[in-house]
């Protein structure tokens, strides 16, 4: 480099501080949803951050700049430290939230995250029927995840409802709606299964076909019209249907900064599905050096590592070429455009996928579910 050539690291954009951090502070959990998007060989998982380390994690990530906190999992509220670590994060200034089953959620507990200053709570169902949630759950937890939901209300918290769409509930869509209205619900999520994690597993199994989302999609506009301010309702049609990919993460360590339940962080929740890449451990490393200076944190950051077709697109800075997980699990190559993409050579792949699971959904009888549990990760690993 002679002295009129700029340092390659000054034209580079500076990094943008993480906004967002998801404390992952457990992979334990009492049900067992076929779609959870945790790790499929999760039972290998290093011992657990203790209170102290997550302490030291929400104070380094503040310094950052981090302003919104999510607690989940598995289910968090099965660390009994979860109350402390919710006052922790008020005192640094986080606004914080819970990512919840609802499962564990007593009222004495509830009462304390309240006083320690939890902002924030987000529910799961897997179905409006007693009968498919307890299904798809694997427990029977339908009654007791009604009971939670009126606790959150008696505690005047917003009631944002998180239910995960796919072949067995979107029917359901309605009822489903209307279920949230009798609960007071203010924010609905219908979010279609991501195709990561127990996800990609059952993938198949999970698949909607495209008349079902069509249908169910005509009944949320229909009663989104019907409802008005009273409630609000997001409904994405899963990335498999469309033509262009999801702008995932928004950017690769571009605002999300998780930590696994061991100390591992990660740039979006699936990366560790990607080979070649160590990421780093809060345990070893500052997470002000992970974030602006390690290897995995850097590695698909910005646009310079893409190839044909997403380097010549004018689409990449919207859409960041989509994801990175999904590009490596549907194409072997991480470095790829989404396959979900109509530009990306491998796009007649995923509308193969969807075909063949229609396909066999209609020709074959159902195969059976894999559940998240520990016998089947065990198996995995
Ligand atoms: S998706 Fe289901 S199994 Fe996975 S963490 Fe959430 S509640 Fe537990
Ligand atoms: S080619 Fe790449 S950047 Fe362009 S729209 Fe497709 S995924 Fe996005």
């Amino acid at each position: 480099m002679n002295d009129s050539t700029p340092d390659p690291a000054l034209l580079r954009p500076p990094i943008p501080a993480p906004l967002w951090l998801l404390a992952e502070l457990t992979y334990r959990c009492p049900l067992h949803c076929p779609f959870c998007y945790n790790p499929v060989d999760y039972v290998k998982e290093r011992a657990e951050l203790t209170t102290r380390q997550w302490f030291g994690v929400m104070r380094q990530a503040r310094q950052l700049g981090a302003a919104q906190l999510g607690f989940s999992g598995g289910e968090p509220l099965l660390r009994d430290d979860l109350e402390q670590l919710v006052g922790e994060a008020r005192r640094l200034g986080f606004y914080t939230n819970l990512i919840t089953s609802g499962i564990g959620l007593t009222e004495a507990r509830l009462g304390r995250m309240k006083e320690g200053g939890l902002d924030h709570i987000q529910l799961s169902f897997q179905d409006s029927t007693r009968e498919m949630n307890d299904f798809l759950s694997s427990t029977k937890t339908f009654d007791l995840k009604m009971r939670t939901a009126r606790l959150i209300k008696q505690y005047e918290y917003p009631m944002v409802l998180n239910v995960v769409l796919h072949r067995f509930n979107l029917d359901h869509v309605g009822r489903i709606i209307e279920m949230a209205l009798e609960m007071g619900v203010e924010y609905l999520e219908l979010a279609n299964t991501q195709y990561y994690g127990w996800g990609l597993v059952n993938r198949e199994q999970l698949m909607p076909t495209r008349e079902q989302l069509l249908q169910a999609e005509a009944v949320v506009n229909e009663m989104r019209s019907r409802i008005g301010n009273r409630m609000r309702i997001l409904f994405v049609v899963p990335d498999y249907f469309e033509q262009r990919p999801k702008a995932c993460m928004n950017g690769w360590a571009s605002v999300f900064l998780g930590i696994a339940p061991d100390g591992t962080a990660l740039p979006c929740h699936a990366a560790r599905s990607l080979p070649g890449i160590t990421f780093p451990n809060v345990r070893d490393v500052s997470v002000k050096d992970i974030w602006y200076a390690s290897g995995a944190f850097n590695r698909y950051r910005g646009n310079a590592w893409m190839k044909a077709p997403c380097s010549g697109c004018p689409e990449k800075d919207k859409d960041f070429g989509g994801c990175r997980c999904q590009a490596y699990a549907m194409t072997g190559d991480a470095e790829n455009a989404d396959p979900v993409c109509a530009k990306s050579p491998q796009h007649g792949d995923v509308h193969a996928i969807v075909m063949h699971a229609q396909r066999t959904q209609k020709e074959q009888p159902l195969r059976t579910i894999l559940f998240r549990t520990d016998a089947n990760s065990r198996k995995i690993v």
